[in-house]
C-alpha cells in the first residue's frame, strides 16, 4: 500500500492487510526474543510408562538449542477429560528460551511426536500432550498458537503442579491471577 491509498487517507500497515486478521499483533509468534524469557509448559499423559515418558520429555526439551529447563514441579494424578480413560499424569515445568513462539511450538511438537503422540481422538488416549502455558510478555489469540494458554486457569491439573513449582506465579491475563 503506497503513501495515501489507506482507508479514509490513513495509513494501513502491509503486514495487517496481509495476514488473516486477528487480534493479536501480527508477527508476534515469529518474534524471537532479544533476551531469554521465561515458559511455563504442561506435560501429560496417560499410555505406556508415563512417569519415564514425561522425564524423557523434560530431558528432550532442555537439549533443545534455545530452551532451558530449570525446575519441574511434583506429578499430579488426574481423572481424565473426554471418554473413558485411564487417570493422568501431569506435571509443570519452568524455563526460558531465546525461540519464537513458533519455533518453541514446533520444537514442543516434535518431543510430542517423538514419543508416539497420535491425534486420534480428540480429548482421547495419549502417550504425551505438551502444552505451552504461557512465554513471558507474549499474548495471542491465534488458534495456531494461544498464549496464555486459553484454558490453563480451569486446570487444576495445570494450576496445582504450577503453584508447587512456583508459589508465586501469576497467570496473566482475562481470566487470570495468582496460580
Ligand atoms: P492438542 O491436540 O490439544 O495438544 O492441541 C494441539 C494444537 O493446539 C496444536 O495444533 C497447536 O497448534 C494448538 N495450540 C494452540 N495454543 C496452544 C498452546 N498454548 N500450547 C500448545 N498447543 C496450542
Amino acid at each position: 500500500v503506497g503513501e495515501g491509498e489507506g482507508v479514509g487517507g490513513e495509513q494501513v500497515d502491509d503486514a495487517a492487510e496481509e495476514d488473516e486478521p486477528t487480534d493479536s499483533e501480527p508477527g508476534v509468534l515469529d518474534v524471537a526474543p532479544a533476551v531469554e524469557v521465561a515458559i511455563v509448559l504442561a506435560l501429560g499423559g496417560n499410555v505406556g510408562d508415563v512417569r519415564g515418558t514425561l522425564r524423557q520429555a523434560i530431558h528432550d526439551l532442555d537439549a533443545v538449542d534455545g530452551i532451558s529447563i530449570t525446575a519441574v514441579s511434583p506429578l499430579a494424578r488426574t481423572a481424565a477429560v473426554g471418554p473413558e480413560q485411564e487417570d493422568f499424569l501431569n506435571a509443570v515445568v519452568l524455563g526460558w528460551t531465546t525461540l519464537s513462539p513458533r519455533d518453541l511450538l514446533a520444537a514442543t511438537s516434535a518431543v510430542e511426536d517423538a514419543h508416539g503422540r497420535v491425534r486420534d481422538q480428540r480429548w482421547g488416549p495419549r502417550t504425551l500432550d505438551l502444552d505451552i502455558v504461557t512465554i513471558e510478555g507474549v499474548v495471542s489469540t491465534d488458534p495456531v498458537l494461544t498464549l496464555p494458554h486459553p484454558r490453563a486457569h480451569e486446570r487444576a491439573f495445570v494450576l496445582v503442579p504450577w503453584a508447587q513449582a512456583d508459589p508465586d506465579a501469576v497467570l496473566p491475563g482475562l481470566g487470570g491471577g495468582p496460580v
